[in-house]
């Protein structure tokens, strides 16, 4: 067996108890009794050893050392190339940590985690606290292992977003940050709501909003052979190549279970279009978190939150809920996409949303740079809030306390969220651009065209290309946060009355 097909038999190992791993974590947040996590855990770890043991083995060490030297390099095809590239990259960020650390991480991180459950709903930052401290140092000392361009972040980052640094980010999120303000304090400054009174007092059925949903993702192109749609408490997609599964949430109250359904299946198209040849190979996975987000925002907000979206969806609707029969299409548009500034994250309207990522990056980046005191987090929290959009929260639950993120020691994780916004704004752009009559295709309710384009441009590549390749072969340059504010601007003046 040649070198090269050794290191694709420990990636398709790596993946099987990868697969084995996701299962178990699905598993955990839809199924499985409550009293039995002290055993999933136990379980977990185990297979976790199992895969760091794999992945940093003196075979695997061997296998890449070889596969990089010079003359070896001069035998490979660009995939394969890729193929090392990227199997390379994950054993050093796992091979240069030692062990000791690992396992110390992982402990802090349970502890911290139940820490942060118990200041949460106390509110108390206080309680939280030292474990925020212990896992800042822990992260600082792994930043050191891995090594990193300029400073310690840039490694944590690396993480999620490979190719990104601090300075990468900051260039593109200054710029952001000032826009964005200045378009939500102008729309706040008029004091409109749009669609005011469409969901009040109104009951939506939560058994017909999921045959909807249902119905939506297949709609789009989701498949359910390869998939299955369940309830949780905070939805998430999980891909196992041939085995895909989405997760939603309902209320009766309104129907954003809509949308984070469309969330949800847009990471799905985006694992169900990896090819099948590659699963298990290691291209077979996604660019980045921030790709990935991009994927789930553009189906979300470019397609579900688009005026042409309504005509298809809309009427469904009225079909399902009577006391939706009074209301215009017009207005539900509109209050769908109403702007309004939360204290929380996950209910942000996509005006409001990366100005809450740069509140988290700004505080983050403090802390690695020693610019800004653990103690300190909740104060520069409520100060930033009141500056980006103007509100203060109360308790710090509905502040600093409120995102799992930091408790888990996902430090550098942030910035996705905020980049998959900005290169869905990009990428859509260019999809219009290749795809005429996109906008007649999604009046309607035709997505195939859409589907097959994201999927032959970006899924059926996996991570053969790095984020800014990628990003320039889609759209002809690099990242480039104008087009999300452009979007934007384009989009909400005729909302708010503002042109
Ligand atoms: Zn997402």
């Amino acid at each position: 067996m040649s070198t090269y097909d050794e290191l694709l038999k420990i990636s398709e190992q790596l993946r099987s108890m990868e697969r084995a791993l996701y299962l178990l974590a699905w598993d955990e947040r839809t199924y499985m009794p409550k009293g039995a996590l002290e055993g999933r855990s136990k379980t977990k770890a185990e297979l976790s050893s199992l895969y760091h043991k794999k992945l940093t083995s003196e075979k695997t060490k061997e296998c890449i050392e070889k596969l990089n030297k010079e003359s070896k390099q001069a035998e490979l095809d660009d995939v394969e190339k890729a193929a090392v590239r990227e199997m390379t990259r994950d054993f050093e960020r796992k091979y240069k940590v030692p062990d000791d650390l690992i396992q110390e991480m992982s402990k802090v991180s349970t502890k911290s985690q139940s820490a942060w459950e118990k200041a949460r709903e106390k509110s108390d930052f206080e309680l939280f606290l030292p474990h925020l401290e212990k896992q800042i140092e822990l992260k600082k000392e792994v930043a050191e292992y891995i090594g990193y361009e300029n400073e310690p972040y840039d490694a944590l980052v690396e993480e999620f977003e490979p190719g990104f640094t601090a300075e990468k980010i900051e260039s593109i999120f200054e710029p952001m940050k000032k826009e964005l303000s200045s378009i939500v304090s102008e729309m706040l400054s008029i004091n409109k709501k749009p669609g005011e009174g469409v969901f009040k007092g109104k009951k939506f059925p939560i058994e017909k909003q999921k045959s909807i949903c249902r119905e939506l993702a297949a709609d789009l192109g989701y498949d359910y052979d390869h998939g299955r749609l369940d309830e949780t408490v905070h939805p998430f997609t999980i891909g196992m190549d041939d085995d895909v599964r989405i997760t939603n949430r309902y209320s009766e109250d309104n129907l954003t279970s809509l949308f984070s359904l469309m969330h949800e299946t847009g990471h799905a198209l985006y694992e169900q279009g990896l090819p099948p040849e590659w699963y298990g190979h290691p291209l077979g996975k996604r660019i980045s978190m921030g790709f990935h987000e991009s994927q789930s925002r553009l189906w979300e907000n470019f397609v579900g939150r688009s005026q042409e979206f309504m005509d298809y969806l809309f009427p469904k609707l009225q079909s399902e809920f009577s006391n939706l029969k009074d209301v215009s299409k017009e207005d539900f548009y509109r209050r769908i996409n109403r702007v309004k500034p939360t204290f929380i994250r996950v209910e942000a309207d996509e005006v409001t949303y990366n100005l809450h990522i740069a509140l988290r990056y700004d505080l983050e980046l403090g802390l690695f740079r020693e610019e800004i005191e653990p103690e300190e987090s909740k104060v520069v929290w409520e100060n930033k809030m009141e500056e980006y959009l103007d509100i203060v929260p109360e308790d710090p639950s509905h502040g600093v306390l409120q995102d799992v993120h930091w408790s888990a020691g996902q430090f550098g994780y942030f910035p996705s969220y905020a980049l998959g916004n900005l290169y869905s704004a990009q990428i859509f752009q260019s999809a219009k651009d290749d795809i005429s009559g996109l906008k007649q295709n999604i009046y309607e309710g035709r997505f195939q065209q859409l589907r097959e384009w994201l999927r032959d441009n970006i899924h059926q590549h996996g991570r053969r290309y790095k984020a800014e390749e990628m990003t320039k072969r889609l759209t002809g340059e690099g990242l480039n946060e104008n087009y999300h504010i452009e979007y934007l601007k384009e989009k909400y003046e005729p909302i708010y009355g503002l042109v």
